[in-house]
């Protein structure tokens, strides 16, 4: 976390304790923290404040919006447009209402992980209730083109969710101009606290809630409000609009030298999604003949903390279902690599990886089988 965010939450846990919902001094100033916070992060998406809806995070904001528009509509009609890149708070959200009925096309990108809105114009149909497509993708940063998908989904009028969580405080984002009806947010990828985040409605939405209670966030979401995490968004939020612009141009040239140091140094390793629209923070690196855990382990002892296209599930490398669906084989995506910069990100530890990366790689490519039969030829 920021330390500035640290800073604005702490006198949450010691002195600002109220609850929120009670009519004492306590309550009502905790009422006020939260009601600054809601404006800071309705900002930084030209959302109202009344539109933004704090919950325990992006995958909360996911799971509300899809469910809660499925729940809803579903006497209209049972089928949802998704693509085959959405985060799993998407995905297996999704996968479940297939379970109970619900009818979902998977939509395919492109080789630069691009969903075509033509595609979704295509995809749509009489009992289509919905659209759910990411605006940034966690893995490879491609920026999807939402703008055109909610020009689609208005001129349908089918209710159009974006997974945000990736794109929020990154690139400049208004739901308005986009034609976003639901935009999912988490706090912990904006260097906010984790555990709190907040889905954006717009303004007479009709969303069941997923969560029955005390009918707290007007009726959205109950349950006591976790205040401490919600100011530590807003601070997080507030200078995330302040910066943008300015870290925006400067992670971008970091990204953009990394990628260039590391391309010179080493053969056979591209960028995924390169050609793209992409955020300004994420690099996704393939390196042939390397194992990505073996990369990952090695930047590991160096002290750089990087992930690889595969998630280790019961034992078994499963190759990442971003990377499969831009067209990458299971060795090609156990041998990516994702690196996340960021505001606290500086010059030197790009430096740093450029330094240290050529050597792992050679180390590695050692040990593999494939890479001196196949050096000099074109992979
Ligand atoms: C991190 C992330 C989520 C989940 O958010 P949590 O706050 O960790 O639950 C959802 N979608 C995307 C694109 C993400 O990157």
């Amino acid at each position: 976390m920021r330390p500035e965010v640290v800073a604005a939450m702490m006198p949450v846990f010691t002195e600002h304790f109220g609850n929120a919902s009670s009519i004492h001094w306590f309550g009502q100033h905790a009422k006020s923290l939260i009601d600054d916070a809601r404006q800071h992060v309705a900002k930084l998406i030209n959302a109202e404040a009344g539109e933004i809806v704090f919950l325990s995070g992006g995958t909360e904001a996911d799971n509300l919006a899809i469910r809660g528009i499925a729940e809803s509509q579903k006497s209209k009609g049972r089928h949802i447009i998704s693509s085959q890149i959405e985060h799993h708070a998407v995905l297996h959200t999704c996968k479940d209402l297939e379970k109970q009925g619900f009818e979902i096309t998977w939509l395919p990108v492109s080789r630069d992980g691009l969903v075509n809105p033509e595609n979704v114009r295509g995809a749509i149909r009489k009992d289509t209730i919905l659209i759910s497509i990411m605006h940034a993708n966690n893995e490879i940063g491609t920026i999807q083109p939402i703008a055109e998908i909610g020009r689609i989904a208005a001129e349908a009028d089918i209710y159009f969710h974006s997974d945000g969580v990736q794109s929020t405080g990154k690139i400049p984002v208004n739901v308005k101009d986009l034609g976003i009806d639901l935009y999912s947010m988490s706090a912990h990828k904006i260097h906010g606290p984790k555990g709190v985040g907040a889905l954006f409605v717009k303004k007479a939405t009709t969303l069941k809630p997923i969560m029955t209670g005390g009918g707290h966030e007007r009726n959205r979401r109950s349950g006591t409000e976790n205040v401490a995490g919600i100011v530590g968004f807003g601070e997080a939020a507030r200078l995330a609009r302040l910066e943008l612009m300015q870290e925006m141009l400067r992670v971008r040239e970091l990204r953009d030298r990394l990628e260039a140091g590391l391309k010179s140094q080493i053969e056979f390793i591209h960028v995924n999604g390169e050609n793209a629209p992409r955020l300004p923070n994420t690099s996704n690196i393939m390196v042939d003949y390397a194992e990505g855990e073996g990369l990952v382990i090695s930047l590991d002892l160096k002290g750089v903390a990087v992930s690889t296209g595969s998630a280790c599930s019961s034992g078994s490398l499963e190759p990442s279902h971003v990377l499969t669906a831009i067209g990458k084989t299971p060795d090609e995506a156990h041998g990516s690599l994702r690196f996340s910069l960021s505001t606290m990100t500086a010059s030197e530890d790009i430096d740093f990886v450029v330094e240290v990366l050529p050597g792992i790689v050679a180390r590695l490519r050692e040990l593999s089988p494939y890479y001196k039969g196949n050096s000099g030829s074109d992979h």
